[in-house]
């Protein structure tokens, strides 16, 4: 399997690595965002021409001030924009949902409980960014990263990505491991690789509370050159009973819409996930992954 001990997960680029033919991009932010300028209706017209059937749109939301989706836009005005835009491309083939994702830590949980508990998403993500206090902000990451074992560099992460499955908010965990990309390249992909255990009771804590554990693709893009988690950890998930599992590319321009996302498919199908599974609200929904994506890429041809 390529991307196994924490390499590039695709081998060498497609020319269009902007999918075609999927039936879902489950992670995608617009111009409700404050990192992004898209009109839904960019997306939903890309989405149609490139045959992606359906979108969660989860545009951010902070519950610290001090981070940029903090009260950015209100949660009516968002739902007005998604759900009119839902009804406007569902004739045409295109399902938009209405979903968002929420910056997670523990220190702020009951506002994220008490933001879920008024307002009705269709699907939410729950991330854990570097949140200001964090030890992997630009100004700190370099110190935090050196004469540390991995182990305890990425444990205040972790902890708290363990506290966001257990916490019950959430249909998703998104982008499990992004912590790599802020510690890059202080600790590399391939060094995070060499220690599993790392990741173990995140992985652990997601296939218990059956949380669904994203494949996010936006990583292939980054300089760590792999999804979001790595492919190695998509199969400790299996081998630890996880099997809700979704995909999602991260986009924030309309370029990256889809972007990688069929490597991602296929990356679920080579761990062993023949559909994703996750739950959207009070429905548990089943989504297969296209056959056409069991033939070897050319990239993992080569391989
Ligand atoms: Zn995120
Ligand atoms: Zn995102």
């Amino acid at each position: 399997m390529s991307g196994t001990g924490g390499g590039s997960s695709t081998g060498e680029p497609a020319v269009d690595r902007q999918g075609r033919d999927l039936p879902l991009d489950a992670h995608v932010h617009k111009d409700q965002s404050p990192d992004s300028n898209v009109p839904i209706d960019v997306y939903a017209a890309l989405a149609l021409e490139r045959g992606i059937t359906e979108l969660a749109i989860t545009d951010h939301v902070d519950f610290d001030r001090r981070d940029p989706a903090y009260d950015y836009v209100a949660f009516s005005e968002r739902e007005r924009t998604v759900r009119a835009a839902a009804e406007r491309w569902a004739p045409l083939g295109v399902q938009i949902r209405f979903g968002a994702e929420l910056t997670y830590h523990r220190a702020w949980e009951s506002d994220v409980r008490d933001h879920v508990r008024r307002h009705r998403y269709d699907y939410t993500i729950g991330s854990v960014h570097d949140w200001p206090d964090s030890p992997y902000t630009r100004g700190r990451v370099g110190a935090w990263a050196s004469g540390r074992p991995i182990d305890e560099v990425v444990a205040p992460y972790f902890n708290e990505v363990v506290a966001a499955a257990r916490s019950g908010l959430f249909d998703t965990i998104g982008h499990l491991d992004v912590v790599k990309r802020y510690l890059f390249p202080h600790v590399t992909p391939g060094e995070l690789a060499r220690h599993p255990e790392a990741l173990d009771g995140a992985l652990k804590a997601i296939a218990e509370s059956g949380v669904a554990l994203e494949i996010n693709t936006s990583g292939l893009r980054h300089r760590v050159r792999e999804t979001y988690p790595a492919t190695w950890a998509l199969v400790r998930y299996r081998e630890l009973g996880g099997h809700n599992v979704i995909a999602g590319s991260d986009a924030h321009r309309s370029e990256w819409l889809a972007w990688g996302l069929e490597d991602g498919y296929r990356v679920l199908l080579e761990v062993g996930f023949a559909s994703l599974a996750f739950r959207r609200g009070t429905e548990t929904v089943q989504v297969e992954v296209p056959d056409r994506l069991r033939l070897p890429s050319v990239a993992s041809a080569r391989a």
